[in-house]
């Protein structure tokens, strides 16, 4: 890593670049569907059986042989004899002669001697006299109407999902519909968080001078598991002693694949990150606000150690850019960023001059046909309290000076 141009900054994705980098890919395990939400796929699915499984009615109304009721009409109704009765999950396969129908409800298969549904709806008397004979009042709009064909969604070893994908609930039941119980999937990085500094005292906790409640743990452990990550060791240590070396010890002891610590990164006097790790860690200036200290190595059993800004604010855009990807990456994900709207600005902000700047900021729907993007602040990052209003970061590049109202910025959904 070589710090960037004459102000010695380096750049945002040259930063993170070197993260992925070093960022190893976690072992994949096979798991049942119900295991597996909110993992990242391994290998691709394929469907196991034919989506739809068998021809089968799209209503609620009888099975016909389209010929029979080409021509019903209101005035000239077709009467066919009521011979059958299918349930959804009936194993039944009724023979129809010519003028026979079957009553059938959603999803029943459909008899092998019909070709259309005349839904309830089209019919004189729909459910109520439908068990002897039918009155048939329109004619449907051609064979095959209101029919379901096997395999039109997907055939049997047709490709279904591709590695890299989120299991959320929509595709563990696209899975599901396709007949495949077990996927294989990423195991769950491994995170350790260390909150760092003497003035910390854990929320609810009595405050005497100069102390502040420990917030970051809560947003760093947060953000981790929201990335896909078990948490499994949550310390506060102090800004004397040895207690990030610790940390990284019991890390490793635990099989971690990161430890994410907050604060004693930056320039002060009582860094007790960069006091106690600078061997195993460099510490670099990025060009971005907030979020400009960062710390980041990796210890030599491969875990990753990164070295968050104290400040909420900067530690949680930090988090998104440089911690989110490498957590997803691990994973196989194949999308490692967030989604990006380009949205005007409600009002005029300031921007650090040379520096990429992440403002949070809440969505204003008001207008349906022109969202806006609303700071939460003044956009300083101690404002703990603010961001817990906000959905989005605004993100400036670097060369822009200043936001005007209505300029276009982009917006990196956060949830
Ligand atoms: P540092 O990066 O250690 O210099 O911290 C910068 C600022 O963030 C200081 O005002 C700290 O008190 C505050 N800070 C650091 N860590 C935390 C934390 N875990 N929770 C809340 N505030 C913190
Ligand atoms: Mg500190």
């Amino acid at each position: 890593m070589s710090d960037g141009g004459p102000d010695g900054l380096i750049e945002v994705g040259d930063h993170l670049a070197v993260v992925l980098e070093a960022t190893p890919l976690v072992e994949a395990a096979t798991m049942p569907l119900s295991a597996a939400r909110g993992r990242t796929l391994r290998e691709a699915v394929t469907a196991a059986v034919d989506l739809p499984v068998f021809d089968n009615s799209a209503m609620d109304g009888f099975a016909v042989r389209f010929a029979d009721v080409a021509s019903a009409s209101t005035a000239s109704p077709a009467t066919l004899r009521v011979v059958a009765d299918l349930p959804a999950g009936t194993a039944l396969d009724p023979a129809l002669a010519p003028g026979e129908a079957a009553r059938i409800m959603t999803g029943a298969p459909l008899p092998s001697d019909a070709d259309t549904i005349v839904p309830f709806e089209d019919t004189a008397g729909g459910l109520a006299d439908s068990l002897t004979s039918v009155v048939v009042l329109r004619a449907p709009a051609g064979s095959g109407a209101h029919v379901r064909r096997r395999g039109d969604d997907a055939a049997a070893g047709d490709p279904l999902l591709d590695p890299g994908v989120v299991l959320g609930p929509l595709q563990l039941a696209a899975v599901a519909a396709a007949g495949v119980a077990d996927v294989a999937v990423s195991r769950k990085p491994r995170v350790v968080v260390v909150s760092t500094g003497s003035e910390l005292v854990a929320p609810g906790g009595s405050l005497t001078r100069g102390q502040i409640p420990e917030s970051n743990g809560e947003l760093l452990a947060g953000l981790s598991a929201e990335a896909g990550a078990e948490v499994v060791l949550r310390l506060a240590v102090s800004d004397d002693g040895d207690g990030p070396r610790e940390a990284v010890v019991a890390a490793e002891t635990l099989g971690a694949d990161a430890v994410v610590f907050s604060g004693g990164v930056s320039a002060g006097a009582f860094e007790v990150v960069k006091a106690t790790l600078g061997d195993t860690m460099r510490f670099s200036r990025v060009r971005m606000q907030p979020g400009k200290p960062q710390g980041f190595g990796t210890t030599p059993s491969g875990v990753l150690l990164f070295g968050l800004p104290g400040n909420p604010v900067s530690a949680a855009v930090s988090f998104e850019v440089f911690v989110r990807p490498a957590l997803l990456r691990m994973q196989g994900r194949r999308d490692l960023h967030r989604p990006v709207l380009r949205l005007p600005a409600a009002t005029a902000w300031r921007t650090p001059p040379g520096r990429a700047q992440y403002l949070p900021v809440t969505i204003d729907r008001g207008d349906a046909r022109s969202w806006r993007a609303v700071p939460v602040s003044r956009g300083a990052s101690h404002l703990a309290g603010s961001l817990g209003r906000a959905e989005a970061y605004a993100v400036v590049p670097a060369e822009i000076d200043a936001v005007a109202a209505g300029d276009l910025v982009d917006v990196m959904l956060i949830s």
